[in-house]
């Protein structure tokens, strides 16, 4: 191949990110080429990206094995594990919902592959664990997330310690909500996220903010620095997506209009940028005023709890994640109110037996251990 043209594996094909990364692709054909596509359910969806951009691979585990045994259209079905370490792929792209992209990550950075990390729970229940698998195999985790992704963009080029992250929050659909209010939140209206456009379950999560308590995981895990080190500000424009302290107390920004599709075009075509007539521009002039507010703590109950068991490590947060899972689930399927979310979460922590010597496999039982427990809370 090439070695301009980066083969890519891409894990959740068919959800938010999974598609608008495909969108990327179209905009660079000859720079980066699908080698392998994975989905779960949207298997139409997956059969039409499969015809589209004819992968050598595909994995999809709800097929019939008839269908599997086809070669869809030349693509040939594999598992992931064969997928992610494939001679072709060069990146690994996450963009699945849940701790089910943990594995693969694994196994990509273990076979020296770069991943694209857009799965946030992965890096949230096993930083450490990552971090490390990738520093010993000489393989990289490129945030995709829209604020790691920012902060990555703000470090280029600088050779300093960083003295500060600020992360920043849209506030999310129910800011400014009275308690009354917040009870009779509908899935419906907690969906519409007054600025991104993303999947149902982070949506929930960023107007709970539990999505930023785990954005603070994330940085914390891939900058290395301390947790008093990160600072969360509302900042509803959703222009500005993190800014960097450096030492001397000067402050970068990384500003661009709310578009999932800039920061996965950063990391997959890293460290080159190139033009994309589809990303919007930002105009000050326009915009006219950035404003910032502190996170009202008392109004985002699923925050604390985030970042306080974030901090304790071990296998807190993996149950944290997992309890997360069911419970907004359960709210948008109507089983919960809103702001049950909290209640659901902490009361399965309350009942967690933390390890802390841990290793990969301790951390997806916690998390399944917490779905089952919070199922139980809820039922
Ligand atoms: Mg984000």
């Amino acid at each position: 191949m090439d070695s301009r043209l980066i083969g890519i594996a891409l894990l959740g094909s068919t959800g938010s990110i999974g598609t608008q990364t495909l969108d990327i692709v179209r905009q660079f054909p000859d720079r980066i080429k699908v080698v392998g596509l994975s989905a779960n359910n949207s298997t139409k969806l997956l059969s039409s990206q499969i015809d589209e951009f004819k992968p050598k691979l595909f994995n999809c585990p709800s097929l019939s094995s008839e269908m599997k045994n086809d070669k869809l259209n030349g693509s040939k079905h594999c598992s992931y594990e064969d997928m992610v370490t494939d001679k072709d792929v060069d990146l690994v792209v996450t963009a699945t919902v849940g701790d089910i992209a943990l594995l693969p990550t694994v196994l990509a950075l273990k076979s020296g592959k770069n991943v694209a990390l857009a799965n946030k729970e992965s890096i949230v229940m096993a930083g450490q664990l990552l971090m490390d698998i990738a520093k010993k195999n000489n393989s990289k985790l490129l945030p995709v997330d829209s604020e790691p992704n920012a902060i990555w963009q703000c470090i280029r080029g600088e050779n300093q310690t960083l003295s500060k992250l600020f992360i920043t929050a849209s506030g999310g659909a129910m800011r400014n909500m009275t308690d009354q209010e917040k009870q009779k939140v509908t899935p419906a209206l907690a969906l519409k996220h007054p600025t991104w456009t993303m999947g149902p379950k982070i949506t929930i999560d960023s107007a709970t903010l539990m999505n930023k308590a785990f954005e603070v995981i994330e940085a914390k895990w891939l900058f290395d620095v301390e947790w008093d080190q990160i600072e969360v500000v509302i900042h509803p424009q959703s222009l500005i997506h993190a800014m960097v302290e450096f030492e001397d107390g000067s402050v970068k920004a990384q500003i661009s209009p709310p578009d999932m599709r800039l920061p996965i075009q950063y990391a997959l075509l890293y460290p080159e940028r190139m033009q994309n007539p589809q990303l919007g521009k930002f105009d000050p002039v326009k915009t006219g005023s950035l404003t910032f507010e502190s996170v009202d703590v008392n109004q985002y109950p699923c925050f604390s709890l985030g970042l306080d068991y974030g901090r304790k490590n071990g296998t807190w947060p993996a149950v944290l994640c997992g309890a997360d899972e069911v419970a907004v689930e359960s709210f948008l399927k109507g089983k919960i109110k809103f702001v049950d979310i909290p209640v659901v979460i902490k009361e399965t922590l309350v009942t967690h037996n933390p390890l802390f010597e841990t290793k990969l496999e301790d951390y997806l039982e916690a998390a399944e251990w917490a779905r089952n427990k919070a199922e139980e809370i809820i039922n």
